[in-house]
Order: structure tokens, then sequence, then C-alpha cells
């Protein structure tokens, strides 16, 4: 194929342009990396693969070697070398636009340094999620991963799936960089197992039929609602609680319960509240069972529901 003027390299890479290389790779953007071939073949079957089939009349003129067209950017070409070469200054893979990008090429040349190198990278990245997102797109790469590339990390994927179904993370409302991995079904599974989850939530955080007081409050609790007054709001407070925590800390700590006693201010209604302390705690328990196991009823959130 003749090279038109535009498709010349713009310019050549700073850090790979060693005099004593054999092999020129252009990145799509028009970039030369200076390359050794037996670099190249060592560190990927795919290199090696085209390598050895390059044609010697397909050469780079300026430097007279042969070259090879990548489809990938500069960026990504370089980042791929800074693995496969004895590099001290290893690629930042610090968004997930990189990562993403990164591991695509690193599977597609088969880098396994790289490959090995970014799984790590993932790893921190679900570990330190910061946005509702991450565990989103964590969970799609962990699929695409192992449905893909073989590249099963079933504790990755497990950690992303609890952490989607238990917060209130509205899946529907994610955009679509975000969702890019995932199919209609298992936008929908994660959705049910989220439902089901708070659901359970719910029924744990509901009034006690068998909740009986022994400061009720004539006054503001009737025989047809048992509830006391501060019940309600108190609850409603409780669930968003539950529903946008990112750590199993208790629900209903001192400070939690002292601010709602003080916001109580009939002395028999306040009773009613000190007195239900053990019921909380019970409730907290409950909670952390499912936090932990994430079983409620017949539903296993956390595992992953293959498709038929
Ligand atoms: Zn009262």
């Amino acid at each position: 194929m003749t090279k038109t003027e535009a498709d010349k390299p713009t310019r050549a890479s700073e850090l790979f342009s060693s005099p004593t290389t054999d092999v020129i790779l252009l990145s799509l953007d028009g970039v030369a990396f200076s390359a050794h071939r037996v670099f190249l073949m060592e560190a990927s079957p795919v290199f090696r693969e085209m390598l050895s089939t390059l044609q010697p009349g397909a050469e780079h003129e300026s430097r007279s070697l042969p070259s090879l067209d990548l489809s990938e950017i500069e960026e990504i070409v370089d980042g791929l070398l800074r693995w496969i070469y004895p590099c001290p200054n290893k690629p930042a893979t610090d968004t997930w636009e990189l990562l993403e990008s990164y591991f695509e090429a690193a599977w597609k040349y088969r880098v396994d340094v790289a490959i090995t190198a970014l799984q790590e990278r993932l790893n921190v990245f679900v570990h330190r999620a910061k946005s509702k997102s991450t565990p989103v797109r964590a969970y799609g790469l962990c699929l695409w991963l192992r449905d893909t590339c073989g590249l099963d990390a079933p504790d990755l994927l497990t950690l992303a799936r609890k952490s989607i179904i238990r917060t209130d993370t509205n899946l529907l409302q994610m955009d679509a960089v975000t969702l890019k991995r995932l199919t209609a079904m298992d936008v929908v599974n994660l959705t049910n197992a989220q439902a089901a989850y708070r659901r359970r939530v719910d029924r744990i955080l509901s009034f006690p039929k068998s909740w009986t007081f022994s400061y009720r409050c004539s006054q503001h609790t009737s025989k047809e609602d048992r509830m006391p007054p501060w019940w309600r709001a108190f609850r409603s407070h409780l669930l968003t609680k539950a529903k946008n925590r990112t750590a199993q800390d208790p629900l209903f700590s001192s400070s939690f319960l002292a601010s709602w006693t003080e916001l109580v201010t009939c002395l028999d209604c306040r009773g009613q509240l000190t007195c239900a302390e053990s019921e909380f705690r019970r409730m907290d328990k409950e909670l952390l069972v499912l936090w932990e196991t994430g079983t409620g009823g017949d539903l296993v959130c956390w595992e992953i529901k293959k498709a038929v």
C-alpha cells in the first residue's frame, strides 16, 4: 500500500527512538515508535505472528526499517511498550478510559505482563470505588474479561456486584459509557437483585408487630395506630441511611440515637425510643447478615444468575 503524505508519521516517540532498533511501530495518530523485534516477539505472540509475516518491502522511508501500522493511538502504544520494555516508569492508569483502552490493547496483542499489571490496577479501582458508577463499570469490565478474555476474577466481580446492589445506584439513569459492557439482561438482573435487597432492608426496618412499650404514650399513640409518633420519620431516615452507606457501619449508632432522643420532646414518647434499643440492635444484626451474605429469603443477591 502506498503511503500518502498525510499518512506519514508526524513525529517520533521520544522514549522509543533508540538507533539500535529494527522495527517501527506506527500509531494510529502517526507517531513512530522504534522498537526491537526481540522484545516485541518475546512479550506478545501476536507481535511474533505479525513480525514474522512483515513484508520486507513495507519500509518506513526515513529509517529504512520495516514498519507495522497499529490501530491504537500514541498513548496506548507508548503504554504497551513501557510494559514490554524494562522501563522503570510504567504507564499511569488513573482513569477508567485509560484502564479499559489499555486492557483492550493488552488483550488484543496478548501482552501478559500488561494484563497482569492491569488486573492489579482494576483491583485497586474496585476497592477504592469513589463514585456510584465505578462498581458498574468494574462489573462490566469483569464480565468482559471473563467472557471475552477468559480472565475470571470472581471475587472482584462479586465485590462490584455487591456494591451496586447494596446502594440505591439507579442503573437506568447511568450514561451509555458506564453501561457499555452490560447487556440489557445484566441490567435487568442487577436491578431485580437491587429491588429484592431493598425489600429485605425495608422489612428488617419495619415496625415489629410484637413490639410493646413499657412507656407507651397514651397521649400520642392511639389503639388504631400503634406506632409512636417519631417512628415514621425515624424509619425513613434509617432507610435512606441504609441505602446510601458504602461501609457496614452500624445504623443505630449511639450518637444517632442520642440526636433522635433529643428531638422527641414528649417524655413518654422519648421513653418508647429509649426502650426500643434492644430491637434496634436486633435490626442492625439482621442488616449485617444481609450485607455480608446477601441472603434475603429465597433470594441470593450475590449470586450471578446465568442466562439460560
Ligand atoms: Zn408522647
